[in-house]
């Protein structure tokens, strides 16, 4: 069972190559434009996706207005020093339990937003993000691949001076800045790739600054899965960035600046391309 699912211009739209096919229109009218309600109905993203040949393409998925394939999550965990060498880079003590902060929801963008840097001290963090598909609470380790509709790259942008601003630091709104949560470029079904196998690579300009595989996770997807659905009932489009490999700018100076070009590419995801633009301070710290 495979598919990918865009966002394109706030429609729906499956993938296949560089074609996209709007969803509406290739289902005969039976499901709506709206992806919040697509990427609930995995089985039939998977049969129009066999049968997408019989229809004309709406067009370039590269040639495309793109938006976050899940635009309006109701919620958006992110997951801290879930990487040994990247715990180790930040000196930072690796966690016992996940380290959970959320990304606020209105932080979301599309593959090829730009990023708008409020200060000197804006970092990246290349993200493999698992895009919840049913809900459900206490979802055991065993059974948590059921509830994950889709896998998606992201960009956990963050500003370190906020994120450290208080003591303890808040993660949450460090990491939630309008602009904060490049996603995309498409949502993948898991089938489509071995999730535990993924390399995660971002470039700045073109320099190679991480490049990490999902099999160095500390806390695996299932526990993450397991562990936030204990506090909470999990439902369909929330997100989970599940960590960021080493290689992060903050540790080296190398903070993002106006006109920088951030390449995100997860192999067989894709890619975010993300210009940073640098707008006036935020002044909170
Ligand atoms: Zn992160």
């Amino acid at each position: 069972m495979t598919y990918a699912l865009a966002n394109v211009d706030g429609r729906a739209a499956l993938v296949q190559g560089d074609l996209y096919y709007d969803l509406e229109t290739v289902s005969g009218g039976a499901l709506g434009p709206d992806p919040m309600l697509a990427l609930a109905q995995p089985q039939r993203l998977a049969a129009l996706t066999e049968k997408l040949g019989e229809h004309a393409s709406a067009g370039r998925l590269s040639e495309a207005k793109l938006g976050p394939p899940v635009p309006r999550p109701r919620n958006s965990f992110a997951i801290g020093l879930n990487y040994q060498a990247h715990a180790a880079e930040g000196s930072m003590d690796v966690p016992d339990k996940p380290l959970v902060f959320t990304k606020f929801p209105s932080c979301l963008v599309g593959p090829r937003a730009d990023v708008e840097l409020r200060s000197e001290h804006v970092d990246y963090e290349g993200e493999l993000v698992v895009v919840i598909g049913p809900g459900g609470k206490d979802i055991p380790e065993a059974g948590a691949w059921h509830h994950v509709v889709g896998l998606m790259v992201g960009q956990d942008i963050s500003d370190r001076r906020v994120q450290f601003a208080a003591k303890p630091p808040h993660f949450d709104l460090g990491k939630s800045f309008d602009t904060f949560g490049p996603t995309g470029p498409v949502m993948v079904a898991p089938s489509a790739v071995d999730p535990s196998q993924l390399r995660i690579v971002t470039k700045i300009n073109n320099e190679v600054r991480q490049d990490g595989t999902t099999d160095q996770l500390i806390f695996s997807i299932p526990t993450l899965i397991a562990y936030l659905s204990r506090v909470t009932t999990l439902a369909p489009g929330d997100l989970i960035f599940t960590g960021t490999p080493e290689g992060i700018g903050a540790p080296k100076g190398q903070f993002l600046a106006d006109g920088d070009v951030i390449t995100t590419s997860i192999e067989g995801i894709g890619t975010l391309v993300n210009r940073c633009v640098r707008i006036t301070d935020h002044g909170v710290c």
